[in-house]
């Protein structure tokens, strides 16, 4: 993460405004990968340079500014050991709930922003939300809100952007973001350890407090009504809440109904598996921060075929970039077949017949047109009948379109290649070898 410290509330407010984007770029350019950036007020060392800054902000002078502010910025330390809800009443009270192992696990990941979290139609209105919500954490009319969708799909991303831009604000505020499990798991250690008043407290005392992952609430009773408790004090104090979950509410089993209805008080918005697009997007951006070049055609390539969620799609893309940067070899779409064959979908109506066709000449090593053609060499049958099997296996065509592809032959026939392959696959280990050889090949193809 890159600090840097500002001389005043104004200079931050507006170095954000104008030349936030600018200086993460910098930033990312520099270290040569994402990189967080903070702004943090801090008393100037002579007072008098800043002040009359206060009172004025004309563009002119902005570049000087920011020179004068990035000659003062220095290295934070990777990752945050974060002392969580900063300073006052709470932690300093209980400092145990502060420093201690117990809730060491639970820090935001400043890598987590909405700079570098990518819009599409899947996720909308969380992001709109997400960003509102951070510009006014404590007075939203979002509270509490909930973002529920499936694994991988940027909840938790999300979720702690609205963390770390309420953070970076201005530092006084109390946030803290923990997962269901981290709390339930405190509470019964407070539980064991007779530290309940304390955990209450320290909770109760949270401006922004980020639970991700909720659904593992559900059949806890007694951490439940903990929870509940602490959402109500919260909530009245206008504290804003952040929850998470993998399906909606009403799909979380062993929730109670009256933090269901807590739930239901604020926005609930989803998040959905990304279109192609917005993959597109998101790859396009995650090369741009790489320190590999990607071209074009490798990018639609993965953006096609890794189609689940986010966290496999950046999964991808990252095996990608390692092998290019050991191998150092530019990337293309052949290597990409190879490195990436065994998280690419297997999906079978994107293999076609011809597909299936080609590969299998190819590792028999004879002719395409003859796996079409009449001939019953042995040698040739067994092939037509591989190929044949693997279009009925990887393709959604039907017996009679299969036949229809391999010069015109009878679904019987189609059915007999299928049937007997399946007898030779039982028979031998070496026939087993030579089939899953050759399904490699169709799948290099596909
Ligand atoms: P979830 O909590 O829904 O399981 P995460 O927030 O952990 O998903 O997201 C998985 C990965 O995908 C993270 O590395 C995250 O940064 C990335 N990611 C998710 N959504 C986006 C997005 N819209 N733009 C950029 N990166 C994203
Ligand atoms: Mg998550």
């Amino acid at each position: 993460m890159l600090l840097l410290a500002v001389p005043s509330q104004f200079y931050k407010e507006w170095l954000r405004a104008h030349h936030f984007g600018l200086i993460e770029q910098a930033a990312r350019e520099v270290a040569g990968r994402q990189v967080g950036v903070r702004l943090k007020v801090e008393a100037p060392d002579h007072a008098s340079e800043n002040d009359a800054a206060e009172g004025h902000a004309p563009e002119t002078s902005a570049s000087e500014r920011e020179r004068e502010t990035v000659q003062r910025v220095r290295r934070a330390p990777q990752r945050q050991s974060m002392p969580p809800a900063p300073n006052t009443r709470a932690a300093g009270k209980h400092p145990g709930f502060q420093h201690g192992e117990r809730v060491g696990d639970s820090a935001l990941n400043d890598q987590y922003t909405f700079g570098c979290f990518i819009r599409g139609d899947c996720n909308e209105l969380a992001y709109s939300a997400a960003v509102a919500i951070s510009e006014s954490p404590l007075s939203s009319t979002y509270n509490p809100f909930l973002i529920y969708g499936g694994v991988g799909l940027g909840k938790t991303h999300l979720v702690q952007a609205i963390g770390n831009a309420v953070k970076g604000e201005d530092g006084t505020r109390r946030v803290y973001y923990t997962s269901s499990e981290n709390f339930t798991s405190q509470f019964v250690r407070a539980i064991q350890r007779n530290e309940i008043s304390a955990f209450s407290d320290f909770y109760r005392h949270i401006d922004v407090l980020i639970v991700d992952d909720v659904q593992f609430f559900g059949g806890k009773e007694k951490t439940q009504e903990e929870f509940f408790h602490v959402f109500n004090a919260l909530h009245q104090r206008g504290g804003q809440l952040v929850l998470s979950a993998d399906r909606a509410p009403k799909e979380i089993d062993g929730i109670e109904e009256r933090l269901l209805s807590r739930f239901r008080w604020g926005l609930t918005a989803d998040v959905q598996p990304p279109d192609l697009e917005t993959r597109t997007a998101i790859l396009q951006h995650k090369a741009e921060v790489s320190d590999v070049e990607v071209p074009h055609e490798v990018i639609s390539f993965i953006a096609q075929r890794v189609t689940s969620n986010i966290r496999s799609l950046e999964g991808a893309l990252n095996r990608l970039l390692a092998y290019g940067r050991l191998n150092k070899v530019t990337l293309s779409v052949e290597m990409a077949r190879v490195v990436l064959r065994d998280i690419i979908d297997d999906t079978p109506s994107r293999i076609e017949v011809s597909d299936i066709q080609e590969a299998i000449a190819e590792h028999f090593d004879l002719d395409v047109h003859l796996l079409s053609d009449k001939t019953r060499k042995r040698y040739v049958a067994e092939a037509r009948q591989l190929a044949m099997y693997f279009s009925k296996r990887f393709t959604d065509h039907t017996l009679k379109e299969i036949g229809l592809r391999f010069g015109g032959r009878d679904p019987s026939t189609v059915i007999h290649a299928c049937q007997r392959i399946e007898d030779l696959m039982e028979t031998g280990a070496a026939f087993l070898a030579q089939v899953e050889e050759a399904r490699q090949m169709v799948r290099l193809k596909a």
